[in-house]
Order: C-alpha cells, then sequence, then structure tokens
C-alpha cells in the first residue's frame, strides 16, 4: 500500500497501523516533507501561540511507529495502466492499493506574476510554514504593505495572525472578487469579522488581481494598489500529475471520488482531502472536511485489505467553525450561533491539541498491535527454507535488465586490475526500520568505501548480498531496486562496477558490501607524528541520535531526523582527496568503535600520544542533554574496550561521544601543521563543510587520549 502525502487523512492511516498490523502488508508513505503541517494551528503558529513542533506531525517517527517505510520525496506522475508512481529523485514505485491525500495548491491560473515580486502562496501551508521567516526578514524594521488575495475565512485569520506577528510594522489590504461568501457563515459571523478586521485597521477591497509586480497589484478593473509583498490565498487548485493521470476528475481538476472515497474510476484508489471531490456532494475544502474523511478512510482501507465491506462517507453541509481573532480570543460559527469570545479560543485549542497529540509518541517503544490478515494472505506465503530463502527469478532478471546484459546471471565476472594487490573490505548493515532502502543503500555504500579511502585506495568492484524482507512480487521488487539503486548511485560516482551479487529473503532486511580497491597512496595508521594535527570530516553521533530518534525521544523531531539523515548521507571521498592532496599519510575511519577506539589505534601504532579539545562542534545535533540521556547498543562494549587509554574528567559532559558508534563516520585525518591552511582550502572547496579540528598529536605519555577539562 502506498499513501501519498500526509495530509490529515493519511496520517490517521499511518496511526492506525501504529495499533494494528495486517500480516502480509507493506505500507510505504511518500510525503514532500519531513513534517506535516497541522492546519488547523497554523495561524496560531504564525502569532506565536505555538512553536513549529507543536502544529507539525513528525512522519518519520509516525511511519517507524506504524511499520512503515517513509520516502521524502514528491509523486510527479501516476500511471494507473501500470500501477506505477513517478518520483522526483528516487526510483518508480509500484502499488497494489494506494491512497492520495496531498492537499491542494494556490490557485494561480488567473493571476500573472512578475518573477521581481514578493509573492508568497498560502496553500500547500506547508510551503506557508516554510516562508515564514524570509516573509520576516522582509518585514523586519519596516512599515509594510501587505496584499492578501482571497477574501476567504483563511485569509482573514491570517491578517489577523500577521497583525499580531508584526504589531504595527503592517498595513495589510484584503482584496478579493468574493470577499466571506462562503455559505455556511452566518451573517453574526460575517458582521464580526469584517468588524475585528476594521478595527485591526485591515483594508478590504473588493476586485479581482490579475497581475501582481514588484510594487503594485492590478485588478481587473484597471485598479492598483501599491504592496511590498502579496499573499496568495486563492481558491483550491490541483497539481499537474494529477490532471495528467487517468483518474476522473471534476471540472476543476479535483479527483472524483464515490460514498467510499474510491476513486470512480479505480477501485484500488482512495483519494481524500481537498484533492477529492465527492460525487454529487462537493463541499468547501476544509481541514475539518480531511480529517472526518481520514476516520472513513482508515477504516475502509483495513476493510478493503482483509475482504469485507466498505462503509460509506456522509459528507455534512454545514460544520463548526472556529476562528482565531486576537489575543486568546476565537469566532465560533455553527448554523445560526456566532460567539466572539475567550472560551471559544480555549476549545479550539482543546479540539486542535487533542487531534495533533494523537500522533506524538512519548518517550516509549512500540505500541502492542492487534494483528490482522491480508485477504489472500493464508494462500501464498509458508518459508520452507528448502531454496536457501532466494528471491524471485522473475524479480532479479527484471531488475538485471535494466541496468545490465547479464540476463541469463553468469556465474561469476571478471574485474580487470592495473595492479595485482587489491584492497578488499566487507561490511554489513541492517536497516533500519522506516527508513527506505534507496537511502539505506547510498549510506551501506558509502559506510563500506570508507574502509577502502581510509586505506588510501579507490573502490573498483563490489559485491553484493541482499537480504530483502519475506515478500512477494510488488514488495520484493520494491526492496531488491531500491537497495540495488541506492547502492548504484553512489558506485557510479566513483566507477565502480558491481561485480557479482546474491539476494534472499529473511527477517532482517539488510546489505552485505565486499568492496575492492585499488591503491592510491601510501596511507596507514602508524606514521602520526608529534604536532600534526587531526581533524574530523564531519560531525558524529548517528549512534545515540538514532538510539533516541527510535526510542521516540521528543526531544528530536522530524527536522532533527533529516539532519541526521543528511549527515548519513555525505560521503567522505572528496574529503580524502583534500587530504592525500595535502600530503595526509594517516587517515582512519570511524566506524562501529568510536572515535576513541580509531584514535588509540593511530597513538598506538604510531607511538604517540594525542591532545582533544572537544566541543559542541562535534556533534550532529548540538543538544548535549541528548549524548548525556541517550546510548546505541554498542557503546557499553566501545567504552569498555577504550576507557583505560583514555584521560578525561567524569564530569566532561563530552564524555559519550568518543564511545558512540559511527555509521559512515567522519574520516579522521591527520595533517602536518605546515600545511593546515592548504588543507582547510582544499576541503572547503570540494566539500559544501568545513573540516573539523579537535587536537594534535604529542610525545607519548601514559595514556593514548588526552582531553581538556
Ligand atoms: C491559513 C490557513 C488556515 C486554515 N485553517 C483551517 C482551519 O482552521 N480549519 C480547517 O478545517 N481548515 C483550515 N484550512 C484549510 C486547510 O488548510 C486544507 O483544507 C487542509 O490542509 C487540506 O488537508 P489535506 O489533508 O487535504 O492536505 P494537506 O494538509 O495540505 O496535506 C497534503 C500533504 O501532501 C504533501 N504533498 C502534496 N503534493 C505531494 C506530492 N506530489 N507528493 C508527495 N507529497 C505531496 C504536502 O506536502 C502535504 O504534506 C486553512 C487553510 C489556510 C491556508
Amino acid at each position: 500500500m502506498v499513501l501519498i502525502g500526509g495530509g490529515h487523512a493519511n496520517v490517521q492511516v499511518l496511526k492506525k497501523l501504529c495499533m494494528n498490523s495486517i500480516k502480509g502488508l507493506h505500507t510505504i508513505l511518500i510525503s514532500e516533507h519531513f513534517e506535516a503541517i497541522y492546519s488547523g494551528m497554523t495561524p496560531g503558529y504564525i502569532h506565536k501561540d505555538f512553536s513549529k513542533k507543536e502544529i507539525s506531525i513528525d512522519l518519520q517517527r509516525l511511519c517507524y511507529n506504524a511499520g512503515a517505510t517513509f520516502i521524502q520525496d514528491k509523486v510527479i506522475k501516476l500511471d494507473t495502466d501500470h500501477k506505477e508512481l513517478q518520483l522526483q529523485n528516487f526510483p518508480p514505485i509500484y502499488y497494489d492499493l494506494l491512497s492520495i491525500n496531498t492537499g491542494s495548491i494556490s490557485d494561480t491560473k488567473k493571476i500573472k506574476i512578475e518573477k521581481s515580486s514578493k509573492c508568497f502562496f498560502v496553500k500547500p501551508i506547508s510551503s506557508l510554514v516554510k516562508n515564514l521567516s524570509r516573509i520576516d526578514q522582509i518585514i523586519k524594521n519596516k512599515k509594510n504593505k501587505i496584499a492578501i488575495i482571497g477574501g476567504g475565512v483563511a485569509t482573514y485569520e491570517l491578517a489577523f495572525s500577521l497583525i499580531r506577528r508584526y504589531e504595527s510594522n503592517l498595513e495589510i489590504t484584503i482584496l478579493g472578487k468574493n470577499i466571506l461568501k462562503e455559505k455556511n457563515l452566518n451573517k453574526k459571523t460575517k458582521k464580526n469579522l469584517k468588524e475585528i478586521a476594521k478595527n485591526l485597521n485591515i483594508r478590504e477591497y473588493p476586485g479581482e488581481v490579475i497581475s501582481i509586480s514588484e510594487k503594485n497589484l492590478i485588478l481587473k478593473n484597471g485598479d492598483k494598489i501599491d504592496c511590498d509583498l502579496s499573499l496568495v490565498s486563492t481558491g483550491a487548485s490541483i497539481e499537474t500529475w494529477i490532471l495528467e493521470s487517468k483518474l476522473i476528475r471534476d471540472e476543476n481538476g479535483f479527483i472524483k471520488v464515490n460514498k467510499n472515497l474510491l476513486s470512480t474510476n479505480e477501485k484500488n484508489i482512495f483519494v481524500t482531502g481537498d484533492a477529492c471531490s465527492i460525487d454529487n456532494k462537493p463541499r468547501p475544502k476544509s481541514g475539518v472536511m480531511a480529517v472526518r474523511q481520514g476516520e472513513v478512510l482508515k477504516e475502509n482501507i483495513f476493510l478493503k485489505l482483509t475482504g469485507k465491506n466498505l462503509i460509506k462517507f456522509k459528507p455534512q453541509k454545514n460544520w463548526l467553525y472556529l476562528i482565531g481573532t486576537y489575543k486568546n480570543y476565537a469566532l465560533l460559527n455553527y448554523f445560526f450561533l456566532s460567539f466572539h469570545s475567550r472560551w471559544c479560543w480555549r476549545l479550539k485549542v482543546w479540539i486542535d491539541k487533542n487531534f495533533i497529540n494523537n500522533f506524538k509518541f512519548t518517550n516509549n517503544l512500540r505500541m502492542t498491535k492487534r494483528n490482522f490478515e491480508l485477504e489472500n494472505f493464508k494462500n501464498t506465503i509458508m518459508h520452507c527454507q528448502g531454496c536457501g530463502s532466494k528471491v524471485s527469478k522473475n524479480t532479479l532478471v527484471n531488475y538485471i535488465k535494466k541496468t545490465s546484459d547479464n540476463i541469463y546471471l553468469k556465474d561469476s565476472s571478471i574485474v580487470n586490475n592495473k595492479s595485482l594487490q587489491i584492497l578488499q573490505t566487507i561490511d554489513h548493515i541492517k536497516l533500519f526500520s522506516s527508513l527506505n532502502p534507496f537511502d539505506f543503500g547510498k549510506i551501506s555504500y558509502l559506510h563500506s568505501q570508507n574502509d577502502i579511502l581510509a586505506a588510501g585506495g579507490v573502490v573498483k568492484s563490489l559485491s553484493v548480498s541482499l537480504s530483502v524482507p519475506f515478500s512477494e512480487n510488488s514488495v520484493e521488487k520494491f526492496y531488491l531496486e531500491y537497495f540495488m539503486e541506492g547502492i548504484r548511485f553512489e558506485a557510479d560516482k566513483n566507477h565502480c562496477v558491481i561485480s557479482s551479487g546474491h539476494s534472499y529473503k529473511s527477517q532482517e532486511p539488510g546489505i552485505t558490501l565486499t568492496l575492492n580497491g585499488e591503491i592510491e597512496s601510501n596511507v596507514s595508521k602508524n606514521s602520526a607524528k608529534v604536532g600534526d594535527l587531526i581533524y574530523l570530516s564531519k560531525p558524529l553521533g548517528t549512534g545515540y541520535l538514532l538510539a533516541a530518534y527510535f526510542n521516540n525521544s521528543e526531544m528530536l523531531s522530524g527536522d532533527d531526523f533529516e539532519k541526521i539523515l543528511n549527515n548519513l548521507k555525505k560521503g567522505n571521498y572528496f574529503t580524502v582527496n583534500s587530504a592525500k592532496k595535502s600530503g595526509s599519510q594517516t587517515m582512519t575511519d570511524i566506524s562501529g568503535f568510536g572515535l576513541s577506539s580509531h584514535l588509540i589505534d593511530i597513538c598506538l601504532s604510531s607511538n604517540l600520544s594525542s591532545e582533544l579539545i572537544l566541543s559542541s562542534d562535534i556533534l550532529i545535533n548540538s543538544n548535549i542533554d541528548l549524548l548525556r540521556i541517550f546510548k546505541s547498543t554498542g557503546f557499553d562494549n566501545n567504552q569498555k574496550s577504550s576507557s583505560e587509554y583514555i584521560k578525561i574528567s567524569e564530569n566532561h559532559p563530552l564524555k559519550n561521544i568518543l564511545f558512540d558508534p559511527q555509521t559512515n563516520g567522519p574520516m579522521l585525518i591527520t595533517i602536518n601543521k605546515q600545511n593546515q591552511k592548504k588543507f582547510e582550502n582544499y576541503f572547503s572547496n570540494e566539500t559544501d563543510i568545513k573540516p573539523i579540528l579537535i587536537g594534535r598529536f604529542i610525545d607519548k605519555l601514559e595514556k593514548a587520549i588526552y582531553v581538556n577539562e
């Protein structure tokens, strides 16, 4: 099952999967961002009542708890004939069941927007949140004329929250051809909204905007309105990939669904939220509707997968509106009722927090789940092990056909070598739950490559053994192709030949790589000299940070996970090049044994000691409390085997980083003091980061490592 978009409905499906599991089902969520923004709390975020963390759902973590795989990317094509999705950056994905909940975008079809204009779109709401710091920059210290183009309730709520955010720095004009025309709003609410706007000096200007330039807007009747910045909060529109699909759509492009929320022409595609239009029962687009549909979607997906009858979604004609106005006040609208009060704000906060808190996981492990089975599950899988659990030949040959001519699966390959000496190394890493196998393929290649680089070599060929989960067809294909494409993505950069492979199924997916390399320069662990400087090529911390994240620590957000992942995907090839060009002959990679173990190896074999000055610059995440509280599984062993060689104060806040195991960790590089500038320049030219200076070698003393107080 593939879920596209972490909208208000799909997140509910994942939440249900946190408490229930369906044997035989594999779930993938594709979303543009690591975090989903809850629309109802966004105006509150703008006027600083809530933090970004409070209004966000961490999608990677939700997937981890749901037993699903998360892919951060954008779907760009849907081919319903082949049940195939094309993504912007990742390889294609095949689905058996699809759920689209991708929201909508601001409708700008009829507005000409000049490049020089400072124009921001309110939808998708995530882009508004992302752009807020840019808007802050524009508005900072200056009285600004802001135009909000739209005229719906969201436009007013947005205007109120901007006034509060920037206090007296704004003159806001709301422009629209249909100001407050929504028929669910009663007269009193409309009057109230207009009055509040007037009291806050917000101007209303009826009319249709046809163009936006750097300094002004032009209306259809020819009027010109001065503005320094504009926000487009016009009605909802739909993205091109949906318009280009074969899904039946309404006159505005939204996908038509039946009462079960299934596409009217594709019975294995659910569509919810702004992206859908209920056949014969159109309703205004709203987060409330998306949340309600989510309640039905999560049941229907379970019912469909387990072969039961689906339930109906009954769209309401009217619903409760709670519109934030100013300091802790909200306006309530329900049929003919309209109140403007503090208790309305408290009610709004209570409802919103109740929803969003469903997706927060407090420092504990995953919940116990109720078990279900796919409708036809019993007939399909029995793991006898007599076949060595091999992946099916079709899946393998289909993949190999795309990438090489070895379709008859030659028994072995010839690899040409310039020299009789080859460098060889083997590594295995187990797939982190919820991480997509494409990124994991990249990480496992980079992790293994470090051993060859640290020996002064370059990778020439590799053999791979893939362990994919017990699965058939689309799932088996997904793992095999994603693992392989991730490895290939990195291997191609080094012109490394993939010479042989093996694949099998197991409970623990992962990758074993054997790399062969050619020696380029003499690098060893025993040639460090007194005075040589010690650098790390990137920060440390993957061990304890992943431990914290996968223990559901609230101290890490989706944004923090993105940073960890980016670090895991950063290779050391160019950093080693800069070291070699600067005459370095001693380096090693920091792996599962941690920084101290690798530095001790160099000290002992070079007959030296080292002096370290540790600061939080060496951490991927600067929150030192995380380092104090969380430890990865390998930590204790690392500490046991290295402690006797180290002098460090018991209370040193960074002590634990010495023993933290790394996946694709940094290179530890030694540089002669005279070459310091040269190295730092090469390094900065070849990569987008700076090397981290952590210490120097000194004459041999009793201990191998001395750490500053
Ligand atoms: C300022 C403002 C305030 C609002 N306040 C309220 C309110 O108080 N109450 C209310 O009911 N409604 C409110 N709304 C309306 C609400 O924003 C939308 O109707 C609602 O967010 C739609 O929900 P959804 O689940 O359809 O999609 P969304 O919440 O928009 O989520 C869609 C997700 O899909 C992802 N995505 C999109 N395209 C792709 C792709 N191609 N590939 C992968 N991922 C993709 C997006 O990044 C996003 O995370 C407000 C709107 C605005 C602008």
